[in-house]
């Protein structure tokens, strides 16, 4: 039996049954390329739902992570770590915010941006007590926590896991009208992907970012973005509101946060928002811990030095063109922003992406017709040209 086979086996014998992974076991990694333990290499596309925008094991990031794992890891909130205060400001100077509030998984922090929406409503704007509502949109991907997945259109995201919270409303993607519709007296915000990644690459009409801004300043609703998968460069920007030069009142950030080496997440905001919060009313034992923060500040400045977002512009611009020449009655869509881009096909994208899989490209299937490329921002013109030939290849054979 080879590795692969024993794992796989041990994995789907003991694990419970929540994911549907390609059949790969990855020992290794580093930039765009892993390794199984077989000795094939593969270039991963999916940069795991664009954690990995600096690539496997950036040298700068796993140096900090070195450093600091040799002098401490874990303080809790309980007292002050000489880590939190130096990443504080970098995430607030990001921003362009006032605050931030660590967390570890998007999830979390999406939890934490639903809290504090809430508590502004009563705190601030004055909504009655227990009557604050939450605007999103159709086909959302917020996390799987039970404010995620209470927001979710997705009836296999909640199916048996009710009773969902109330005040939730859900409009479709794109849509100011029914954003303006949906707003009453209580609305305290409304949170939405700037682009829709687990959605398969949605890209809202052109203005919307703006006029839902606008909607929201206009009815006192708080706008909250959730930048964790399209934000810190994935779009061909820092983050994808910068599309439309739309500064949100909250962005909410995971995934390349940590570089793809530690979990952090955290949301962004002004005072007057987060400044909600008291000693008692929210925390986590891991939150702002030094290690994650020591991780996310080389995170950054690996993001902000190699100019990832201009990269992800430059690079993803010439894959969409060069996808686009591909001609074959399955392809329905080639759409993306920067290096997050998604082909729609007419049928299930599974079997393509077995295929590409076989030719040495890792990509996952969204929303089961999409096949997904967002490979680590770090990859090269000459890699991205490797890539095409085998994605040609699959479609000439198909
Ligand atoms: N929000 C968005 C937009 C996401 O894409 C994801 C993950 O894919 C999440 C939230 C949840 O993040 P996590 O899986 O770290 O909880």
């Amino acid at each position: 039996m080879s590795k692969t086979t024993e794992i796989i086996r041990l994995t789907e014998q003991y694990g419970a049954n929540n994911y549907h992974p390609l059949p790969v076991v990855l020992t290794k990694g580093e930039g765009v390329w892993v390794e199984d333990p077989e000795g094939n290499r593969y270039m991963d596309m999916l940069s795991a739902y664009s954690a990995v925008n600096q690539g496997h094991r950036h040298p700068k990031i796993i140096q900090a992570l070195k450093e600091q794992a040799d002098r401490i890891t874990l303080t809790s909130r309980a007292f002050h770590n000489d880590q939190l205060g130096p990443w504080y400001e970098k995430v607030a100077k990001l921003t362009g915010k006032d605050m931030v509030l660590p967390m570890n998984t998007g999830a979390e922090a999406v939890e934490t941006a639903f809290k504090a929406a809430r508590r502004w409503a009563y705190d601030v704007k004055g909504v009655e007590k227990d009557k604050a509502e939450i605007i999103v949109c159709e086909n959302n991907f917020h996390g799987r926590t039970m404010a995620a997945v209470s927001m979710s259109s997705s009836e296999e995201y909640k199916r048996g896991f009710g009773p969902m919270l109330p005040g939730i409303k859900i409009i479709p993607y794109g849509d100011v009208e029914a954003l303006k519709k949906a707003i009453t007296p209580n609305t305290a915000a409304f949170i939405f992907e700037p682009i829709q990644g687990e959605a398969g690459i949605n890209i809202p009409p052109e203005g919307f970012l703006k006029e839902a801004y606008n909607v929201c300043k206009e009815n006192n609703v708080l706008y909250i973005a959730d930048e964790i998968q399209s934000g810190l460069g994935r779009s061909g920007k820092m983050f994808a509101c910068d599309w439309e030069n739309v500064v949100p009142d909250m962005y909410i950030l995971g995934k390349a946060l940590g570089g793809g080496v530690f979990p952090i997440s955290c949301v962004a905001a002004n005072r007057d928002i987060l400044g909600v919060f008291n000693p008692g009313s929210h925390g986590s034992t891991f939150g702002g811990n030094p290690l994650a923060c020591a991780v996310s500040i080389a995170a950054l400045d690996v993001i902000i030095e190699e100019k990832l977002p201009e990269r992800s512009l430059e690079l993803g611009n010439y894959f969409i063109e060069k996808l686009r020449e591909i001609q074959h009655p399955d392809i329905k869509e080639v759409r993306g922003r920067g290096l997050f881009i998604g082909v729609e096909l007419h049928t299930s994208a599974r079997p393509y992406c077995e295929k590409l899989k076989q030719e040495g490209l890792l990509c996952k299937e969204t929303h089961d017709t999409v096949i997904r490329f967002a490979p680590p921002l770090v990859i090269t013109k000459e890699e991205l040209d490797w890539a095409i030939e085998r994605v040609k290849k699959v479609f000439a054979g198909v």
